[in-house]
C-alpha cells in the first residue's frame, strides 16, 4: 500500500508518515506517481483550540478521523500538543481504514516510560497516567502491563541515576556481521585496524579522565560494549579494562557485553574474573543453528551452551543472555525452542528483541518482511512468559524505528540483577562519559529537558585519525551545557555532582 500525504503544515509530513508506516510498513510513504490512496490533513484553529482532520481515500471510499483539544504552555510544549493532536487524527482515519489497533497505538517515541513519567512528574499516580497513555495515544492494556511492571522495578534505582555519570566504551568489531546489522561495525579481518584503534582510545580514555575530574563527575558504573569488545585478543580487552579501572574505577557495576559465544573462553572469561567485571553478556540471538547460518552468525547453539556453563563453573552470577524475535526463517515453534534451552541454562537476565530491518542492513536489500513469516507479537509474548517463568521482571523498554510490527525491546531480570548502567541509559537521567567510535557522550543537566550529545564519528578510521579532535567536542559540549544550565538558573548550576 502507497500513500501520498497533503498537509498544509509540512514540518508534519514525517510524523503523519511515522503513523502510516505503523499500518502499512517501511516504504508505505515512499514517493510514487501512482498511489493507492491519498492522506489529507486539514487544520484549523480558533485561538488555542485546535482541530485536526485526516481524511484517507482510497479508490472510491473515503475514511476520515479526527483529534481537537487545548494548545497551550511553552513553545516546546505547544509543538508537542499540536503534534500529537496531528498524529492522532491520521491514526485514527487509518484505524478507520484498517479496523486494527496496533499495540502501541499511535506512539511512535522510542521511550514510552518518559510519558509516564512526565505525567507522574506532574503530579498524577501510575495507574492515572497509564490511563492517560491509553487515551491519548491508544496504548493497549497489555503493553500498559509491561510498563506498569518497567517503572515498578526500576523503583528508587530510577532517582539514583538522576545527575550520576556512567561510563561507555565502544569496540566496533566484529566476527563476521550479522544480516540485521546496521551499525558501523568493521569485522575484525585481520586485525589491522585494532592497535591504532586502541591507541586512538586509550588517548581519548586519558583525556576523559581530566574532563571527569574537572566537572566532578564520580564514575558510578561502566559499560564495555560493541560491536563486540570479545572478538578482540585477551592482551587488548585486558588493556581496556585495566585503563578504564584505573582512570575511572572503582565501580558499582561494570559490564562487559562479550557477545558472541565464540569469541569468549577460559582465558578470557578468567581474565575479566580477575579484575572487576560484575556482569557479562553471552547472546545466541536463537538457539537454532540453521538460523544462525542464515543470519551470518559462526557460532552454533551448542557453543553458546558450553561457553555459558563455563562462565557459570568459573563464578559469574550475573550473566545476561539476548534473543531476537522474528529472525529470517524463524516461527513459534523454532522460537519456543529457543527459550526452552534459555530456560535450562537459567541465566540471569534476558533481553528479548523485536528485529528491526534497518536501512542499511543486509536484510533490509533482500527485501525480507518479518510479517510473511510469523506473528511476532506473538514470539514478543512468549519471550515475556519464559522471563515470567524464570522468576524475571522487565526492568527496561525502549522502540527502535523500523522494529517488525512496531513493537519493542525488553530487558528482563531476575531481583536483584538490574543493570544501572541501562536503566540509566535508558530513561536518559544519568551522564555519559562515552568513548571510542560511534560512542555518544551525553550531558543531562539535572531538573532539564535538556540533553547535550556530543557524538563521536562512526566510521573507524576516521575516529582514529581525529580523536584529539573529538576530545575537544565533548570537552566543548560539556562546557557549554554547564553554561547555558548557569544562565537558565540564574548562575547556579544544576549539575549534581
Ligand atoms: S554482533 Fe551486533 S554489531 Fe556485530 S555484526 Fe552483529 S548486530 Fe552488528
Amino acid at each position: 500500500m502507497k500513500i501520498r500525504i497533503e498537509t498544509p503544515i509540512d514540518e508534519f509530513t514525517n510524523d503523519l508518515a511515522d503513523v502510516i508506516r505503523i499500518f502499512f510498513g517501511e516504504g508505505a510513504t515512499d514517493a510514487t506517481e501512482a498511489p493507492d490512496g491519498f492522506l489529507c490533513h486539514r487544520h484549523t484553529a480558533e485561538g488555542e483550540e485546535f482541530q485536526e482532520v485526516c481524511v484517507l481515500t482510497v479508490g472510491d471510499a473515503s475514511y476520515t478521523g479526527s483529534a481537537e483539544g487545548k494548545v497551550a504552555g511553552s513553545a516546546v510544549e505547544r509543538k508537542r500538543l499540536f503534534k500529537r493532536l496531528v498524529k492522532r487524527a491520521c491514526y485514527s482515519a487509518m484505524t478507520e481504514f484498517t479496523g486494527r489497533h496496533p499495540a502501541w497505538g499511535s506512539l511512535t517515541g522510542i521511550r514510552p516510560t518518559r510519558l509516564l513519567r512526565q505525567a507522574m512528574e506532574r503530579g498524577m499516580d501510575l495507574p492515572c497516567s497509564l490511563a492517560e497513555l491509553r487515551d491519548t495515544f491508544d496504548v493497549s492494556e497489555e503493553k500498559l502491563g509491561v510498563l506498569s511492571e518497567v517503572i515498578a522495578s526500576q523503583g528508587k534505582m530510577y532517582r539514583e541515576g538522576i545527575g550520576a555519570c556512567d561510563l561507555y566504551i565502544g569496540i566496533p568489531f566484529c566476527t563476521t556481521r550479522c544480516s540485521y546489522c546496521s551499525f558501523s561495525a568493521g569485522t575484525i579481518g585481520n586485525g589491522k585496524q585494532v592497535e591504532p584503534y586502541l591507541q586512538a582510545l586509550m588517548k581519548e580514555l586519558a583525556a576523559g579522565q581530566r574532563l571527569a575530574a574537572e566537572a566532578g563527575f564520580k564514575i558510578r558504573t561502566a559499560y564495555i560494549g560493541g560491536g563486540t569488545p570479545s572478538s578482540l585478543r585477551v592482551d587488548q580487552m585486558e588493556k581496556i579494562i585495566d585503563a578504564a579501572e584505573r582512570l575511572y574505577g572503582p565501580f558499582e557495576e561494570f559490564t562487559v557485553e562479550a557477545g558472541r559465544p565464540d569469541t569468549l573462553d577460559e582465558e578470557k572469561l578468567s581474565m575479566m574474573k580477575n579484575h572487576s567485571i560484575t556482569r557479562i553478556s553471552i547472546n545466541p540471538q536463537t538457539m537454532n543453528d540453521e538460523t544462525l547460518a542464515r543470519i551470518g552468525r559462526a557460532h552454533t547453539s551448542r557453543k553458546t551452551v558450553e561457553v555459558f556453563t563455563k562462565a557459570r563453573q568459573m563464578g559469574y552470577d550475573d550473566i545476561n543472555m539476548d534473543v531476537i524475535a522474528a529472525l529470517p526463517g524463524e516461527n513459534e515453534s523454532m522460537f519456543a525452542y529457543t527459550l526452552e534451552q534459555i530456560r535450562k541454562l537459567s541465566p540471569d537476565s534476558l533481553t528479548v528483541h523485536t528485529l528491526a530491518i534497518k536501512r542499511s542492513s543486509r536484510l533490509h536489500e533482500s527485501g525480507y518482511r518479518p510479517e510473511q513469516e510469523a506473528s511476532c507479537a506473538a514470539m514478543v509474548e512468549m519471550g515475556r512468559e519464559a522471563a515470567h517463568s524464570m522468576g524475571m521482571h522487565a526492568y527496561y523498554l525502549y522502540r527502535q524505528k523500523y522494529m517488525a510490527e512496531n513493537l519493542e525491546n525488553v530487558g528482563y531480570c531476575t531481583p536483584g540483577r538490574e543493570c544501572r548502567y541501562n536503566i540509566d541509559n535508558m530513561e536518559e537521567t544519568a551522564n555519559i562519559l562515552a568513548f571510542g567510535a560511534c560512542a555518544i557522550s551525553k550531558f543531562i543537566p539535572v531538573g532539564e529537558e535538556r540533553i547535550v550529545r556530543a557524538p563521536n564519528l562512526s566510521n573507524i578510521e576516521q575516529y582514529t585519525a581525529r580523536v584529539d579532535e573529538l576530545v575537544m567536542k565533548k570537552e566543548k559540549a560539556y562546557f557549554e551545557s554547564i553554561r547555558k544550565s548557569k544562565e537558565e538558573n540564574n548562575d547556579s548550576s544544576n549539575f549534581c555532582h
